[in-house]
């Protein structure tokens, strides 16, 4: 299995493609083509062993050894037992994807990347140290930095969005341990650092002097095909519980609903459904940042809108990396239309490109719907949803009210309600929260029962060790000054 990039022809290893990230015409990985599931002989696998399955499928110049190897040391422990548990209710399950290490989704691939980021390099006899890059928009640096932390041959830099993301975030992130840990706060949002640092990738010169002092980049974003593929499985995992539990057949169809950012985690679906996997529609789910929703009912992606920062901020997302790999997947020309959204903020597809995501679906939640979804959902069905998730539960209503389509629906739970404390408890109490985010953990507890997960029991006593906010203009030169 070889991959190219959305923008060029030019094809590579998986390991290739797991090291340099993004690929050096600015385009995506994604695989040439895309291999296919046998469902029925997958149904008596641990999750374990379904992730070392798919795994092999698509990284095929790892050993069977290498995949297994770094499979049970990212699912061990640092999960519940069940890695997704999955949550039955009325109409629709919860797949809960943040029992890892930092409460969030992100957790499914970060636990894993840094082994298979390890073993390729050791496999392209890379000699230089690989200093990973990182953009967050509140999650993704946190797993990243617990993934990568104390990993021989790196160092992880991490910039996150000053303003936006949530006291708990923040202060996970913040508080970092580690020898080969940055981190840094950036005065701008999520786009601006995610450009910035897309912008090192493609700096030759930069690049040129970093490997003759013996370094070379990386990325943790989910622009690393080794972020997409492990995330393919908790979908065919959720699927299959449900086989086995007698909810559905074998070849019967579900839909999946995914709250969505930068397109990573529901196009991890998409990618399930090409390998086989029976899914009829995904319910694409925005918060009031809808430029994906709008792409979706209207075939057009258009910039020109204010940047929110909302309630739900790891989706506080303007320009979606991974729909270009979706782009690419159904047959459009990418690069004419990366242009276009370089020079004219904006793009449309073509009419085939419209029909091809037929079995999409797309709308947004407002703030407001956010917070009623979570008090209702808690009231009506005892069951606590983060803001992210709310969101998507949100959309899921939208599209049975429009369509009146029934089918059972997986619903991707991103994050532990914990993670948004103050949103979270705002939604279901009346009380002003006048406490910090750290005593509200403790009262949301003591008001739901529900159990504070170990991992931030304690933060708020973890001193801080990243104290630096500094301007997006300059990213490149604090990257400098770290490796120098
Ligand atoms: C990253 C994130 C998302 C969005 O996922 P994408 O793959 O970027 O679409 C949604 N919810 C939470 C909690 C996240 O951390």
């Amino acid at each position: 299995m070889l991959y190219k990039s959305t923008r060029g022809n030019e094809s590579v290893l998986s390991s290739q493609a797991i090291v340099g990230g993004l690929a050096p015409d600015g385009g995506l990985y994604v695989p040439e083509s895309v291999p296919k599931l046998e469902l029925s002989e997958l149904l008596s696998m641990s999750y374990q062993e379904l992730a070392s399955h798919v795994l092999s499928l698509y990284l095929t110049d790892f050993s069977e050894q290498e995949i297994k190897c770094s499979v049970y040391k990212a699912y061990d422990e640092k999960f519940v037992e069940e890695i997704v548990p999955i949550k039955y209710l009325e109409g629709r399950s919860i797949l809960e994807l943040y029992h890892g290490k930092t409460l969030a989704f992100k957790d499914m691939a970060l636990s894993i990347l840094p082994y298979l980021m390890k073993k390729a390099s050791r496999r392209l006899g890379i000699k230089e140290e690989i200093v990973i890059l990182t953009a967050t928009s509140g999650d993704t640096g946190k797993a990243a930095l617990e993934g990568f932390a104390d990993v021989e041959g790196t160092k992880i830099v991490v910039f996150y969005p000053s303003e936006g993301i949530s006291d708990i975030q923040k202060h996970q992130m913040v508080s970092q341990k580690g020898k080969n840990t940055f981190v840094f706060g950036i005065k701008g949002n999520f786009d601006d650092a995610q450009s910035a640092v897309k912008s090192l990738f493609l700096d030759d010169e930069l690049k040129k002097q970093l490997k003759s002092d013996g370094f070379v980049f990386s990325s943790a974003n989910s622009i690393n095909i080794g972020r997409l593929v492990p995330q393919i499985v908790y979908y065919v995992h959720g699927y299959l519980e449900h086989v086995r539990k007698g909810i559905i057949q074998l070849g019967d169809e579900m839909n999946v609903v995914v709250p969505t950012g930068n397109f990573g985690n529901i196009l991890a679906a998409r990618y399930a459904k090409e390998m086989g996997l029976p899914i009829k529609k995904f319910i694409c789910a925005s918060n009031e940042n809808a430029v994906l929703s709008d792409f979706i009912k209207t075939g057009i992606y258009d910039l020109d809108r204010p940047f929110k920062v909302t309630n739900s901020p790891s989706m506080d997302i303007l320009i979606s990396s991974n729909l270009e790999r979706y782009l690419s997947l159904i047959g459009e020309d990418v690069n004419d239309l990366m242009v276009k959204l370089k020079t004219d903020k904006k793009y449309e597809i073509s009419e085939t490109g419209k029909k091809a995501m037929s079995d999409f679906y797309g709308h947004f939640a407002t703030e407001r719907e956010t917070l009623s979804k979570i008090k209702s959902v808690y009231e009506n069905e005892g069951y606590l949803l983060d803001t992210h998730t709310a969101v998507a539960e949100v959309v899921y209503e939208y599209y049975k009210k429009e369509t009146g389509d029934e089918t059972l629906a997986l619903i991707a739970s991103t994050a532990s309600p914990y993670k948004f404390t103050r949103d979270v408890l705002k939604s279901i109490s009346d009380d002003l929260l006048l406490d910090d985010d750290f005593e509200l953990i403790k009262i949301l507890s003591e008001k739901t029962g529900l159990e504070i997960p170990k991992s931030i029991e304690t933060l708020s006593e973890d001193e801080v060790r990243h104290p630096h906010v500094i301007s997006k203009v300059s990213i490149k030169n604090t990257v400098e000054t770290i490796l120098r």
